[in-house]
Formats: structure tokens, sequence, C-alpha cells
């Protein structure tokens, strides 16, 4: 495992080993802790994935030294992938659908990558379709595909999972999660339950998402806001594995708004919509073991903050809820 107190070679060695940090506003006999992810490089949870991914691929000879990875993504993974590409000598391609954050294509662009763009009506499938397009045309690309990719999950198996534990000498209780690939809360999941399989774990979506379908409840398909989780297709989230959660969370925008307000005004957290909507489902998840109502072997309850705030600042995030979610 990394550790942050001694030089490094790379930037890639500064990734994982993120702050976990007290919720304040919690409950009174259930501590919440929210693993920091922005403090990455790419300040967000998916350069974990963007180095392990990479990594393991080269080992296995799925990409050859030199290659050229691409990837239909709107956003943080690229630029997890970006980073661990230029880092181990890789090209990096992605095929963004126009609609998605200038920010985050920026970024993508600063760090050496090529954006080509599709068009927004063909949404995420048409960049999908584009990326394996352009990986045939290609003899030496692979695309990571991060939402069927086992090794997405096996990253935060591997690194988040035992980070958490170990910061906490094992006193977990609860592991609370949103979904978008499902590979963070997959990850984590499998480690929690290996260490004590009474833990309890919680997926966290926006209201109006599917993934409770998956665990059976019955929900319309809807809009919503909350960016980087969520899912309208469940049949394409291969590593979402229901067995492994006891409870789906859904969460409106307007309360994972409020949330990251309150939580920049009150805690310093500068975070985006999915770590409003983790927060509150953490909290809910508290409640219920101080009642009594969930029965975990601590308590304690583990969430994790995907992103920063900053990215999102163009979409209004901190001026109104009308305003962002317009
Ligand atoms: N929050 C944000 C901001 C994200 O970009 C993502 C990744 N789509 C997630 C949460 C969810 O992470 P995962 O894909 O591991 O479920």
């Amino acid at each position: 495992m990394t550790s942050h107190d001694r030089p490094m070679e790379s930037v890639l060695e500064t990734i994982g080993q993120t702050p976990l940090v007290r919720i304040q506003d919690g409950v009174e006999d259930v501590r919440i802790y929210a693993k920091l992810e922005s403090f990455n490089p790419g300040a967000s949870v998916k350069d974990r994935i963007g180095r392990y991914m990479l990594e393991r691929m080269l080992e296995r000879g799925d990409v050859p030294a030199g290659g050229t990875v691409i990837e239909p993504t709107a956003g943080n993974t690229g630029i997890g992938l970006a980073i661990a590409a230029q880092q181990l000598g890789l090209d990096a391609i992605f095929v963004v659908p126009e609609r998605f954050s200038q920010e985050k294509q920026q970024l993508m662009d600063a760090l050496g990558a090529e954006i080509i763009n599709t068009p927004t009506e063909d949404g995420m499938g048409g960049a999908i379709e584009r990326a394996h397009e352009l990986a045939e045309e290609l003899d030496d690309a692979v695309v990571p595909q991060q939402f069927s990719n086992p090794l997405n999950a096996e990253a935060h198996y591997a690194t988040t999972g035992p980070e958490i534990y170990e910061t906490l000498d094992g006193e977990v209780g609860a592991v609370v999660a949103g979904c978008g690939t499902a590979g963070t809360l997959m990850g984590i999941a499998r480690h929690a339950l290996e260490q004590d399989d009474r833990t309890h774990v919680a997926a966290v979506e926006p209201e109006g998402s599917l993934y409770g379908e998956i665990v059976g409840e019955d929900r319309d398909e809807d809009e919503y806001k909350i960016e980087g989780i969520g899912t309208h297709d469940p049949s394409t989230n291969e590593l979402f594995d229901p067995e492994l959660v006891d409870d789906v969370y859904p969460v409106a925008d307007r309360d994972a708004h409020d949330e990251l307000v309150r939580l920049a005004r009150e805690e310093g957290h500068l975070v985006a919509s999915s770590a409003g909507a983790a927060s509150v489902a953490a909290k809910r998840v508290a409640r219920k073991i101080a009642i009594g109502d969930i029965e975990t072997p601590h308590d304690t309850v583990v969430t994790i903050f995907p992103d920063s705030s900053e990215r999102y600042l163009s979409k209004g995030i901190y001026r109104s809820f009308e305003e962002w979610s317009s």
C-alpha cells in the first residue's frame, strides 16, 4: 500500500490514501466518515481505476506498450485514465457526447488526450459504438469499458476498501456508496464482507434511477440531475451484484443539493452532487443503526465523496437548486 510521507517518483504514486473525515452533522453515538476522493491528483475517485486498470491491462498484454486506450466517457474516468495513460506511455482517446461538462473535457485535453465528440442525441450508446469502431481501426488499441470491466471493482477491492479498514482499525459497521458503474461500492463491499459478513452494505442512487429495480422495487424511469450515479438500464451495469447489497437508498435531487450546500457552508467540503447524495444516505443509515433498525458489528458508517464541486461551477452548482437543476 502506498503512503504519502515519502518522496514520490511520479504523480501516479499519489493516487489513493485519501483522508477519511468525520461528518459532523451526524447522529449521536453513530459515527459517519467520508473518504475524500478529490484528494487524488485528477481530483476524483476515478484516478484509482485509471491507474489500476491500465497497469493490469499492460501486464496481461491486453494493450501493447505504447498502444492506445479508447474509452467512451463523460468525465472523471477520462481524467483518471488520461493521467495513467500518459504516465504509462500510452495514447488516450476519449469519445464524449457533446453535451458533457466543458471543464472535464478541457482537463482531458490538458493531460494530452484526444477528444472525439459524438452527437448529443446519440447519447452514451453512440459514444460507446464509436469507441469500438475506432478500436477496430487501430491494431494497438483497447477499450477498458469501465461499466463491464471487473478490474474497475477490483481497484477498489485492492485499495479503497483496505484503506478504510486500516484507518478505522477494522471498526466498520456499514459501507454506503453511490453507484454509477457500481465499481466503487462492489469493490469496497466485497472487501468489507470478507472482514465481517455482518457489515451493512447500502447503495445510493438518484431518485428516478433504476438500481432499486434490480433488488426488486418498482420505480419509474425519470429525469434526475445528480451527476455520476444512477442507471437507466440496469442490464448494462454488469458490475452491480445485488447479492452484496442490503439496501438501495434513492435520494432526491433537492436533498442531494441541500446537503452539498450544507457540507460546504458548515463543514468545509467542496463536494458535488453524488457526495451530497452519499451523505444524505449515510445519515439515513446512521439513524437506522441508532434506533436498532439495522444491526451492524460497529456503530460506524463509511461513505465516499467521489469528486469536487469545482468541476461543476459552470453548471451553477452553488447558485440555487433551480439554476443547477434547470
Ligand atoms: N460520483 C461521480 C461524480 C462519478 O463520476 C462517479 C463515476 N461515474 C460516481 C460517483 C460513481 O462511481 P462508480 O462508477 O464507481 O459507481
